[in-house]
């Protein structure tokens, strides 16, 4: 196995891409009486076999340059509130950016009856607080769980991919900061009460302690510095690893049983897909929340989307894997039904198509972070690519 310092000597290019990218120096924090690293914490280090992959993973991030919508529109009688465009942090802002859409919500007049548009972490939020504020509530969507992107989601609480630094306003970072706190709080409550929400430390490879960015500075009030533990007896070839608390949402087990409740709650789900305005103008609810994510893109014109197509690689669960990791843009997220690989952004792409090369990039990354021998030929069979 190399050692950290021949890692950072032999730095190749691979070696740059994947440690010196930008970081995302952020995460879910603890109160500071909770340990969230042992002292005898132990890095399982995963098997990388390209053999053993289950399965494979395409989703496209709703980015919006300018940060989410939440917005009213008139179309005829019926006031639409506009709820879309989180990007790369739809599950860690959807219950702060629902409550915000609600309180816009319970501001129109004479309303009766709402309707949500869509059933992905966005939408979902949005109707639980609906109903936990008296209302009633329809959900309509095409699709609903396993088929939404918020199923591929690999979803660590951190925000990414918000908005694009020249819409950074003041008021923009106080309506996120509190959105943030919000939906952290939200998901803490959800911890070990089988909604596949969960504590895991978080690990951060990288060439040097990174240095505060821009989301670190929403999170001030919820994330402690990370800890330096480069002289553990980790199995990481970085000169610098970092641990901070973290919070991992098991997006398949978590949409499902929220769903679950919201129907126990007396909340409708109908399956609908709506190809106009004009067609949402027709229900029978006069308040009618739009959650459709990338979909606002075609059902209102919403040009300024912009797809982020990213992959993930499944390989089979490892129940000793207890962390999750990131180096420069690839990560690691341990879910219940499999190990998720990821690092790929792809600004633009609306295609579903998975792409065999990053798949291998990624592979021999994490190959190299565990001081691995790098990743054999792909297998021919093809696991199946949702
Ligand atoms: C690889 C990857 C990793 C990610 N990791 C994270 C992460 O770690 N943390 C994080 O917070 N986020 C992460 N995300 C981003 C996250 O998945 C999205 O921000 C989030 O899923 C957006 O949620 P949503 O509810 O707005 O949209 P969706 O989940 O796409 O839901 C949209 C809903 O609207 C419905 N709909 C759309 N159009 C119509 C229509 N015309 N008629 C009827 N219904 C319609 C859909 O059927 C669906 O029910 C990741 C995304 C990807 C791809």
């Amino acid at each position: 196995m190399a050692s950290r310092r021949q890692f950072l000597l032999g730095s190749t290019a691979l070696a740059s891409s994947v440690l010196a990218g930008a970081w995302r120096p952020v995460t879910a924090a603890l109160a500071p009486e909770e340990p969230f690293l042992p002292a005898d914490f132990t890095a399982a280090v995963p098997d990388l076999d390209p053999e053993r992959i289950m399965r494979r993973l395409v989703g496209l991030r709703p980015f919006r340059p300018m940060g989410v919508r939440l917005e009213l529109e008139a179309i005829g009688r019926t006031t639409l509130i506009h709820h879309y465009g989180h990007g790369g942090s739809g599950v860690t802002l959807s219950w702060g950016t629902a409550q915000q859409a609600v309180d816009l919500a319970l501001a129109v007049p004479g309303r009766g009856a709402i309707a949500v548009l869509g059933a992905g972490a966005v939408g979902l939020a949005t109707a639980w607080l609906l109903r936990e504020r008296g209302q009633q509530v329809r959900v309509y969507a095409e699709n609903f769980s396993p088929a939404t992107t918020s199923d591929v989601a690999a979803a660590r609480w951190f925000p990414s991919q918000l908005l694009d630094a020249e819409f950074r306003t003041p008021e923009r970072e106080t309506s996120l900061r509190e959105a943030l706190l919000f939906s952290h709080q939200r998901f803490r409550r959800l911890i070990g009460k089988g909604y596949g929400v969960g504590l895991l430390p978080h690990i951060r490879l990288g060439l040097q302690p990174p240095s505060p960015g821009w989301a670190d500075t929403l999170l001030t009030d919820l994330i402690p510095p990370p800890e330096d533990v480069s002289d553990r007896n980790l199995p990481f070839q970085a000169p610098y690893v970092g641990a901070v608390p973290g919070m991992l949402i098991d997006m398949p087990l978590y949409l499902r049983a929220i769903q679950r409740d919201l129907r126990s709650m007396g909340v409708a789900f109908l399956q609908r897909r709506f190809r106009s305005p004009g067609e949402i103008a027709a229900l029978p609810e006069s308040v009618v929340v739009n959650c459709t994510g990338l979909g606002s893109a075609t059902l209102f014109g919403a040009s300024e989307l912009v797809p982020i197509k990213g992959q993930l690689t499944m390989l089979p669960p490892d129940p000793r894997l207890r962390y999750t990791l990131s180096a420069g843009s690839l990560y690691l997220h341990p879910r219940s039904e499999g190990i998720l690989l990821g690092g790929t952004y792809a600004h633009g792409d609306a295609t579903t198509s998975f792409n065999a090369e990053a798949e291998q990039r990624i592979l021999a990354g994490f190959a190299e972070l565990y001081g691995l021998p790098p990743p054999g030929p792909r297998s021919t069979t093809s696991p199946s690519i949702t």
